[in-house]
């Protein structure tokens, strides 16, 4: 077996839980090299630390993904899947839900994503895999992962959406397809009593934000009698449930037309026709121009994508969201609501909230936090791992 042995002190990160090896850190590599295949790492004094998926390619050159369990095989992703399934039954229905099943290493399956939904297709209802096969590890073990994802979870069919830009850093080209039975164009799924049309072949990501579910359902609370703007809307998740929950009007925002399509499909489909209007735009702009018009918003929600997706980006995204959360407290007169997120793992709570700060005493106003929030809990976040870490939510009443 291809054994990996770290410099002294670097086992340090490693025992306290974190799944990732870099190549700088990594004094001696024997045995056969083969992508992908397993590797036993060890500190310097020979000591088992873990066994994980080795990458010669990448800067991330091994992924634990056992402390115990030498190989990768079937039998370890079928109990994996069985452990992950049994701790989001503690909240969820996974009957009734959709949910994310498997959150990469929060699960301890370094690199892999799957999202499960469950609805109403134009063939009947049925419960559909979508995937992200994201570490080279997962990549050359596709086929028993395909097995023990069927035999665990039975789903109607399993599409792959491996079209992340971090498969690239993994030296992995995208991969798009049906991996196994058939996966409907389009399925219906409820979440807190709405229903979305979602596509789960061309919508971003894997189909659906899932992470915000209890963020939206959080929002819609404030909405009753709100005139909301929901910006970075995607397919109107937020602004949808504000106007379920009773708001006057919506204004959804989004750069992406196919993005806000879907978003006026939503709409009609809840019975949101006129309420809902749509505004593709870039909302950096869009905000100014509210700005000089002097509109006036009761509630805004801004859910934006990674501002900062390295280290080496948190500057530039500090003015990034110092920027809209400032133009959105101009738009929000006293009393009302903002919604400010941030999906960042760089760019930390601390930061986050010091941006907000930053951005109403810009403006000359105060606020009080309402609820600070994070990501739902199928996206669970593990001590040693702090990358798991990475959505805020911050519900703020403007003074
Ligand atoms: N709020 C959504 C998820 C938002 S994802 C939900 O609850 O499901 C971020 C969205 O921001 C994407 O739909 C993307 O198309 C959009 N986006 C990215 N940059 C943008 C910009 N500068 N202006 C407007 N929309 C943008």
């Amino acid at each position: 077996m291809l054994i990996v042995c770290l410099k002294p002190r670097e086992e340090i990160r490693i025992r306290r839980g974190h799944p990732w090896v870099y190549d700088n850190e990594i004094a001696s590599v024997s045995g056969r090299i083969e992508p992908g295949s397993a590797a036993k790492v060890v500190d310097s004094r020979g000591k088992l630390l873990g066994y994980g998926f080795f990458n010669p390619t990448s800067k991330i050159r091994v992924r634990i993904f056992s402390k115990s369990k030498p190989e990768a095989d079937e039998a370890f992703f079928e109990e994996a899947f069985r452990s992950a399934l049994a701790f989001r039954t503690r909240f969820f229905d996974p009957a009734k839900q959709s949910l994310r099943l498997v959150f990469g290493e929060a699960d301890s399956i370094p690199g892999l994503v799957v999202d499960r939904f469950v609805g109403k297709a134009e063939t009947g209802s049925g419960a559909w895999l979508s995937t992200q096969f994201l570490s080279l590890g997962v990549e050359v073990r596709k086929a028993e992962i395909v097995e023990a994802l069927g035999r665990v979870f039975s789903p109607d069919g399993i599409i792959e959406r491996s079209d992340a830009p971090v498969r690239a850093l993994e030296g992995l080209e995208p991969a798009l397809g049906t991996l196994a039975g058939t996966v409907p164009s389009s399925i219906l799924m409820e979440e807190s009593g709405a229903f979305f049309s979602v596509d789960l072949s061309a919508g971003q990501k894997t189909g659906w934000f899932l992470d915000q579910r209890a963020n939206r359902a959080a929002a819609a609370r404030y909405a009753p009698g709100a005139r909301v703007l929901d910006a970075f809307c995607n397919q109107g998740g937020f602004g949808i449930l504000c106007g379920k929950a009773g708001a006057k009007s919506v204004i959804a925002v989004d750069s992406s037309a196919d993005a806000l399509t879907a978003a006026r499909r939503n709409a009609d489909i809840n019975g949101l026709n006129p309420i809902l209007s749509t505004v593709e735009a870039n909302t950096f702009d869009y905000l100014r121009s509210l700005e000089r018009a002097e509109a006036a918003f009761d509630m805004v929600i801004l859910d934006p994508p990674a501002f900062a997706k390295s280290r080496a980006a948190v500057e530039p995204a500090h003015r990034g969201y110092r920027e809209i959360n400032l133009r959105a407290m101009h738009l929000i007169p006293k009393g009302g609501i903002l919604v400010t997120c941030s999906c960042s793992h760089w760019f930390d709570d601390e930061r986050f909230d010091a941006v907000l700060a930053e951005a109403a005493s810009d403006c000359g106003r105060r606020f009080r936090t309402i609820e600070e929030r994070t990501q739902d809990l199928d996206h669970p976040i593990v001590s040693g791992y702090d990358e798991s870490r990475y959505l805020k939510c911050r519900i703020l009443e403007m003074l």
